[in-house]
């Protein structure tokens, strides 16, 4: 087990007060409050150097800090040490006879997992387990609001639903490619193991009695390992979302397939009782690009680990999947357009009904901090290309005010990108 310092709980009976006093005194501001409804108290967070000092208010005679303040008066209450995997940290305390105050991790603050020891098993300190939420670092509050949808918009006469089929994380650097940490690292505040929080996103789009799932996730064929390299977070995942948007995978007409790597392929398949691989969805005809499925079973040294062959042979075997080339129409109004850079033959799916367009952008822009053209992740294996591609669809992007949607985006599922004096931004929509 590696823990980190996260931080260092203080019961203070009148929070203004102490906070009023670590600013005064030591220079310590509060970046932010929350309500802890499952134990009764208020937390105010003051970073201090890699950790943060938590000063705990009572919000009602019943919290355990009221009852802490009654019996020892305002002071140090509990040392919080973050953990990667607080479920397997509290197996391996069980097995070596610790005693524990919380058997199983329950919700703390700011989406993390939170356990107690108990204190007469740490020389008298009350000590707290913290799993700190996908993306945010130990000893730093959550700067990315995380946004897990459904959002739902109309695009003339169609429906469109973003959906989310969890969180995870991936290397910062790798994501930015040749970018500096110091140019990104504002947006996207790395965590302790240096990766930044990240979503998948699959798009629902309706109409004229069909429906179409644009990519499906990763689901749900990960082994543990691969998944705690990604920092996967799957308490909440795409059957979710479809359910929180009135569907199943039986409404599913069409799945389209951006490109064949795992988290947007990785859906497209499940694991039957008997261990046979299916088609998710049992209704759905599945469209890929012919190129892409060429290079997806070929893969190389560079891809490998992108393309798994459980994500869409079984497809193929089941004669559900169909391979299509370039400009493919797909519904109308809604067709494939080549971007290349991240695979030979990834390609943004392009939505148009009624003079108004939206773009499906997966890898291109998997976040709305890709906007700059050079922005390019360490993951495309033609960058230039990218590049290329980049910079004529964003003029275009900007000129006719696509709504853009962002797969990986952790915080933001679409947003219309604006250009003024020189200078990009996106407003966000969804
Ligand atoms: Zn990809
Ligand atoms: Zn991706």
């Amino acid at each position: 087990m590696k823990v980190r310092l996260d931080h260092i709980g203080i019961a203070v009976a009148d929070a203004d007060a102490g906070t009023a006093w670590y600013r005064d005194r030591l220079g310590l501001t509060v970046t932010h409050v929350e309500q802890v409804e499952s134990q009764q108290v208020r937390a105010h967070f003051l970073p201090a150097g890699g950790a943060m000092l938590e000063l705990l208010e009572a919000t009602a005679p019943t919290s355990p800090i009221a009852r802490f303040l009654e019996k020892r008066g305002p002071g140090l209450h509990h040392v919080a040490l973050a953990v990667d995997d607080i479920a397997a940290a509290l197996t391996e305390l069980r097995a070596a006879g610790v005693r524990l105050i919380d058997e199983a991790p329950r919700p703390g603050a700011e989406g993390a997992l939170v356990a107690f020891l108990h204190p007469s098993a740490a020389g008298g300190v009350l000590v707290e387990l913290k799993q700190p939420a996908v993306g945010v670092a130990a000893g730093q509050p959550q700067t990315v609001p995380l946004f897990r949808g459904p959002a739902r918009t109309t695009l003339g006469d169609l429906e469109l639903i973003s959906l989310c089929d969890g969180f995870f994380a991936l290397d910062g650097g790798a994501m930015f490619g040749t970018v500096p940490r110091t140019l990104w690292e504002k947006s996207l505040p790395p965590d302790s193991r240096h990766r930044i929080p990240m979503t998948m996103r699959p798009l629902v789009v309706r109409g004229g009695g069909t429906t179409l799932l644009i990519d499906a996730g990763c689901g749900d064929k990960m082994d543990a390992k691969s998944a705690a390299i990604y920092g996967l977070d799957r308490r909440y995942h795409l059957t979710h979302s479809l359910a929180e948007a009135g569907l199943s995978v039986d409404d599913i007409d069409i799945v389209l397939a951006s490109h064949l790597h795992f988290d947007h392929a990785g859906g497209f398949t499940e694991r039957r009782a008997d261990g046979r691989l299916a088609p998710r969805f049992p209704r759905a005809k599945y469209i890929a690009h012919r190129g892409e499925w060429h290079d997806a079973t070929h893969p190389h040294e560079r891809n490998r680990a992108s393309y798994l062959a459980e994500n869409f042979v079984p497809l193929m075997e089941a004669g559900v999947l169909t391979l299509v080339d370039d400009e493919a129409e797909i519904l109308p109004g809604v067709r494939y357009r080549r971007s290349g850079g991240h695979t030979f033959h990834h390609q943004v799916v392009i939505i148009e009904s009624q003079g108004r367009t939206a773009v499906f952008t997966a890898d291109m822009y998997p976040t709305h901090v890709h906007i700059p053209d050079p922005w390019v992740m360490g993951y495309d294996l033609y960058p230039v290309d990218t590049l290329t591609f980049k910079r004529a669809f964003a003029r275009e992007a900007i000129e006719r005010e696509y709504l853009l949607f962002f797969e990986h985006d952790a915080a933001m599922a679409a947003g219309v990108l604006r250009e003024t004096n020189g200078k990009r931004s996106v407003e966000r929509v969804l």
